[in-house]
């Protein structure tokens, strides 16, 4: 499957890809280093939207435009065209044709739960589970990328799409199994992506969708590359980005997973003081 694409790659000059998400990312910055021209088409007016807000995905794209990587925002696919048996150009949703000899579809993925709908096991996107990852039918589990777990601080299913998490509600999940006392699954996400090198890690909710509800602490140094953002709701941390410095981000997690009270801390987050938070918080349970 991967010697065709592989092979094409040195003949081809343009690539069109379709998704700005991580993988389309990836893919952007491998084409670059080949010396491609490529383009990438996203819906919406954001890169990564699940990760990045509009400060982070506006200074991403600039640095993928140093590349020669060419960002298409509220842009789509509407037609792929061929010759000779090849992708030869695409047509945009703005009626703009683009030349490439190289197509990428990074649009995310699906979980393929189609075989269920018969059964008693509920869906949803994917495979609804409570905290302890036990489906509506007793003693069916789920874990890992078709899981949509309940998530008892946002009160909703969620989906979790990364190793880390998958390799910890199946911990969980075997645990459960096998156990009287069960342990819960409260997913924080944690996700580390590398574009040219610039280290950009999402943890927990860095987006809410609703903004006015949420508090936020941001220190903005993308001049210099680095970026420091942390959602507050209410007196606690419910999710934080992180450009060019992303050591601490496990603190952070921690942070949200143990849902410290964080009155009166603002100005030391801002001064990355997580550990030593913890440690004052610790102290005193
Ligand atoms: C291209 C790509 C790059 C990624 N890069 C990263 C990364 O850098 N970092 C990161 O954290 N995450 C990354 N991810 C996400 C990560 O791979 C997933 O979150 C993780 O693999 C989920 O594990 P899983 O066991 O739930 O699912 P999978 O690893 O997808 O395994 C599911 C398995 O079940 C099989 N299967 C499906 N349906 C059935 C069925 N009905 N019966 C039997 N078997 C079935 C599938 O064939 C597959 O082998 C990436 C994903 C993709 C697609």
């Amino acid at each position: 499957m991967m010697l065709k694409p592989l092979k094409s790659m040195g003949k081809a000059e343009e690539a069109v890809i379709i998704g700005g998400g991580l993988l389309g990312l990836n893919m952007a910055e491998v084409f670059s280093e080949k010396g491609l021209k490529a383009h990438i088409l996203q819906r919406g007016s954001r890169l990564s939207p699940q990760m990045f807000d509009f400060e982070v995905s506006n200074f991403i794209k600039s640095k993928l435009e140093e590349k020669n990587v060419e960002v298409n925002f509220n842009e789509e696919l509407i037609e792929i065209k061929g010759k000779n048996g090849a992708v030869s150009e695409v047509e945009t949703s703005k009626g703009r044709r683009i030349s490439c000899q190289l197509l990428i579809v990074a649009i995310g993925v699906t979980p393929a739960i189609k075989f269920l709908k018969e059964t008693e096991v509920k869906t949803d996107k994917g495979v609804l589970t409570n905290e302890y990852m036990e489906t509506s039918v007793q003693s069916v589990y789920a874990a890992g990328d078709v899981a949509q777990v309940y998530n008892s601080i946002k009160n909703q299913y969620l989906t979790y799409t990364s190793w880390a998490s998958a390799l910890e509600q199946g911990e969980i999940a075997g645990f459960n199994i096998v156990n009287q006392n069960k342990k819960s699954y409260l997913g924080v996400p944690l996700n580390t992506e590398f574009i040219f090198g610039i280290p950009v890690t999402s943890i927990g909710s860095p987006n809410p969708p609703d903004e006015s509800k949420y508090k936020f602490l941001i220190k903005n140094e993308l001049d210099k590359g680095l970026y420091l953002k942390l959602v507050l709701d209410n007196k606690k941390i419910i999710g934080g980005l992180l450009v060019g410095k992303t050591e601490k981000a496990d603190l952070i997690k921690e942070l949200i997973k143990q849902q410290v009270n964080i009155t009166g801390y603002e100005e030391d987050l801002l001064e990355e003081k997580f550990e030593e938070i913890l440690k004052e918080k610790e102290g005193r349970n």
